[in-house]
């Protein structure tokens, strides 16, 4: 098992050991979704997820 801390409220994150660059998580405490961004052996860093591509309404 690896772990992930959020940015925004700093819980720690349960990461599964096949995780991959690009998986989204979410933090369990504020419910944030997280987008992983680099795996290293003893953690991964995540980032909040950037949604792309949602309709503004114009
Ligand atoms: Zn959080």
């Amino acid at each position: 098992m690896q772990f992930a801390a959020c940015p925004e409220c700093g819980a720690k994150i349960n990461v599964p050991d096949d995780v991959a660059i690009g998986d989204v998580l979410s933090c369990p405490d504020c419910g944030l979704e997280l987008e992983v961004k680099n795996v290293n052996s003893d953690c991964v860093e995540v980032d909040e997820l950037q949604i792309e591509g949602e309709d503004w309404g114009e």
